[in-house]
């Protein structure tokens, strides 16, 4: 599955959040495909429609479709040229699919900070350094092997030619390579040199518990919001050290401590949803007296692939999707209403997925 990877300088709140994801854990009887590794935290996607489904349907079981994080430890300034764990790091980044960075944002004298005081941006930089130069030295190196092709009139040499001097310039400019524009067939060439500094990014800004309700006088967070519109990512504000404690609480309790904070959402829900969204992942659902159950496909996926996500069985032996969006299956009230309603479509192989549709397959075996 996809996985987003958790990284960030010492000191900053990295463990913490990192526990409080492994605490709040799906649980895995449910996810027996889900790997087994110290450092993937598997947790629930939080998603109100699942709820309502149930409530429609009344099945046995109900089961929410899961996120992978993975704690990505050991970076330090010089990373890139492998210093301290460098290039187990950089390897470790370039397995996942999106990053996660947290970064502190809180005051706290007893916490050391590892350059003397609590500056988010030089932290930002620090580690965006070293993945600036690991792409860098991709590049050079590649640039290296085209160029002659280059010279020689080789079309689709010159042509990546062209892409690799203009991530070079960028990198040269401290600038990683998702803040590049290019069209779709130029992606393509960027995708293959598996570069760092394309995975999107999203800054975890960590907060102090009294800021918690009201971020919006942190100037820190002020800061990584600044930040990060200029270098085409995304933030969350969390209080790591509350996540901790939320992730130890059951369901009601959690949802009794979070109405008396006064916040809508947990930190580490909202961090689920956006590094589920930055991924470009979607949900559908299926939805008998068994079980009804979240799924996740990759957005512009159809519907075999999708059906090939349950079992492999089903993806051979598609035969079509019986299908209804979620807000026409929810209007209409049951399944029997709306398909009289006429809103249950015969999707075939070609229907691409859409976020909230509510499916059956129909398959030979
Ligand atoms: P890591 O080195 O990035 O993994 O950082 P840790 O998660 O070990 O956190 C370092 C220290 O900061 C620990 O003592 C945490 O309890 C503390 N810490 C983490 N998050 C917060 C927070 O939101 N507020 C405060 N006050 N302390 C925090």
């Amino acid at each position: 599955g996809l996985t987003a990877g958790i990284v960030g300088l010492p000191n900053v709140g990295k463990s913490t959040l990192f526990n409080a994801i492994t605490q709040a854990g799906a649980e895995s009887a449910n996810y027996p495909f889900c790997t087994i590794d110290p450092n993937v935290g598997i947790v629930e996607v939080p998603d109100h429609r699942l709820n309502k489904l149930t409530e429609l349907v009344q099945p046995k079981k109900t089961v929410p479709t899961v996120f992978e994080f993975t704690d990505i430890a050991g970076i330090v300034k010089g990373a890139s040229k492998g210093e301290g764990l460098g290039n187990k790091f950089l390897s470790h980044i370039r397995q996942v699919d999106a990053i996660c960075q947290v970064v502190r944002c809180f005051e706290d004298e007893n916490i050391t900070h590892v350059s003397g005081k609590v500056d988010p941006i030089a932290d930002i930089e620090t580690i965006n350094l070293e993945l600036i130069l690991a792409d860098l030295e991709s590049v050079e190196k590649r640039i290296d092997r085209v160029a002659k092709l280059a010279k020689q009139k080789d079309k689709e040499a010159a042509y990546e030619h062209d892409i690799l001097v203009r991530l070079k310039d960028a990198f040269e400019k401290d600038q990683p390579a998702r803040t590049v524009e290019f069209t779709e067939e130029e992606m393509k060439v960027v995708r293959a040199l598996h570069l760092l500094t394309i995975k999107p990014m999203l800054y975890v800004a960590n907060v102090g518990e009294d800021d918690i309700i009201d971020p919006s006088g942190n100037e820190y967070v002020q800061m990584v919001k600044e930040f990060a519109a200029k270098d085409n990512a995304e933030v969350i504000v969390v209080c790591a050290k509350i996540e901790a404690e939320i992730s130890e609480l059951d369901d009601e309790e959690k949802k009794a401590f979070l109405e008396e904070l006064g916040i809508e959402e947990s930190g580490l829900d909202q961090l689920i949803r956006a590094a589920y969204h930055l991924l470009g992942l979607a949900t559908y659902f299926t939805a008998g007296v068994q079980e009804v159950r979240a799924w996740t496909f990759r957005k512009g996926m159809k519907a075999p692939q999708c059906a090939g996500i349950i079992h492999t069985d089903f993806e051979r032996g598609f035969i079509r999707a019986e299908t209804v969006s979620y807000d026409d299956l929810l209007q209409n009230g049951s399944m029997t209403a709306a398909r009289e309603a006429g809103k249950v479509r015969l999707e075939g192989k070609e229907y691409i997925m859409k976020d909230g549709d509510v499916v059956h397959f129909r398959f030979n075996v």
